[in-house]
């Protein structure tokens, strides 16, 4: 559901009703170009922000607590200000918001009392990370006015989800949605945590084609594919002693050694090695605006997490597949941890429709469910918005 600023204020005013008015803050989701599962080996990554988006209103409160509120599942939380510091997970939504907060005053920045509503139109669990959008929404709404380094509240979202919410994530989706940039997109070093912009032609449009098949079961798979990779690292030691992550291994040294490497670990690495190494490509492709190009990346990129890093599933496959049969589409590959979740598309603008209708009803035909189809255009990482009196 899109939204509006004026009618977050609206929804703050009727939950929280003895707060003034509140500042709102956005910070989008992002859709990932390419470079999957690379960011936690220390690769390349290739994500957009894009305008899906969490909003997070906030004011400051004098009841002594943090009370939050989620429009999108209908339901508030509240702790004492004074407890955030020592707080446990409740394994529910709010611990993303309370575990940036803790975070926050890790960092040395004194989380007060307030009142919280936040409103997405980022999906969830379909890949286009609404819980990095939740997460630096939280954190830019809660400095307010004080300011961090942007790597800073990149990096204290991303600890609040892999040890507070307890998901094993790399720095990606936080990245992206602190740092994303409208007309381009971000190429990241995950290891020295630098980034270039690199723009996109302009005469192709990104769509994100969601299965409606949520990625539950892929956290337990996540877990595994980030063990999987240290093993492949430990037998790829036995040959470089220095290698400490998979981004240590240029892909010429990896085909020189990959036969003693078991076969699990050796697809795992291969696919981690060369997708970084696609993201490199994907990037000079862009420059010289070949589209052509571009879309075959997508496609091998997908091709090898379907076969050597097996997080794909049916309903994906189907979608890239019959996706890449269009006139008119460049490219299609799985966008994000896996298991369902989005497909990304590289598609020429007067394709755009035919590639809708003939793909949604293809999938309806097939699964008896529809696809949603969003337009992704390059967005701005997080910012305060201005709210219309
Ligand atoms: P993804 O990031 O791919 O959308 P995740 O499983 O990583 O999927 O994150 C989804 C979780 O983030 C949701 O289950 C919920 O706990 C939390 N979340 C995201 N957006 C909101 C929101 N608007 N309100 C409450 N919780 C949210
Ligand atoms: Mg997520």
């Amino acid at each position: 559901m899109a939204i509006v600023p004026g009618e977050i204020v609206e929804l703050f005013q009727r939950h929280f009703r003895s707060s003034g008015d509140p500042v709102v803050y956005r910070a989008p989701g992002r859709v990932n170009l390419i470079g999957e599962h690379t960011d936690y080996n220390l690769g390349y990554v290739f994500p957009i922000a894009i305008e899906m988006a969490c909003y997070a209103a906030i004011a400051p409160a004098s009841h002594g607590k943090v009370r939050l509120y989620s429009r999108d599942l209908d339901e508030r939380y509240e702790i004492q200000a004074k407890e955030i510091a020592g707080a446990k997970p409740t394994h529910s939504w709010s611990d993303y918001v309370i575990g940036v907060a803790q975070e926050l005053t890790k960092a040395g920045i004194e989380i007060g009392p307030a009142d919280i509503c936040v409103a997405s139109d980022v999906p969830t669990g379909s890949g286009l990370s609404s819980s990095a959008a939740l997460e630096i929404a939280s954190a830019v709404a809660l400095l307010g006015p004080r300011s961090l380094p942007k790597l800073e509240i990149a990096r204290l979202g991303q600890r609040a989800e892999s040890q507070f919410v307890g998901v094993p994530c790399g720095i990606m989706d936080q990245y992206a949605s602190v740092f994303g940039r409208e007309n381009a997109a971000i190429q990241i070093d995950c290891r020295s945590l630098q980034h270039e912009y690199v723009p996109l032609p302009d005469d192709a449009s990104i769509v994100a084609v969601n299965s409606m098949v949520k990625h539950e079961l892929g956290s337990s798979a996540y877990r595994e594919r980030v063990a999987e990779c240290q093993e492949a690292v430990r037998a790829i030691q036995n040959f470089q002693p220095g290698v400490q992550s998979l981004r240590d291994v240029p892909l010429s040294l990896f085909q020189q050694i990959e036969e003693h490497i078991p076969d699990v670990p050796r697809r795992r690495a291969r696919h981690v090695i060369s997708d970084s190494q696609r993201v490199l490509d994907l990037a000079a492709a862009a420059r010289a605006r070949d589209l052509p190009g571009m879309g075959r990346l997508f496609v091998a990129s997908h091709r090898s997490m379907q076969d050597d890093y097996e997080i794909s599933c049916d309903e994906i496959d189907f979608l890239v597949d019959t996706a890449i049969q269009i006139p008119g589409v460049y490219g299609a590959r799985m966008t994000g941890g896996g298991f369902g979740g989005c497909t990304v598309n590289l598609v020429a603008p007067e394709a755009r429709e035919t590639f809708e209708r003939y793909l949604c009803t293809a999938y309806r035909e097939r699964y008896g469910k529809g696809a949603a189809f969003y337009d992704c255009k390059p967005a701005a990482g997080a910012q305060r918005v201005a709210v219309d009196p």
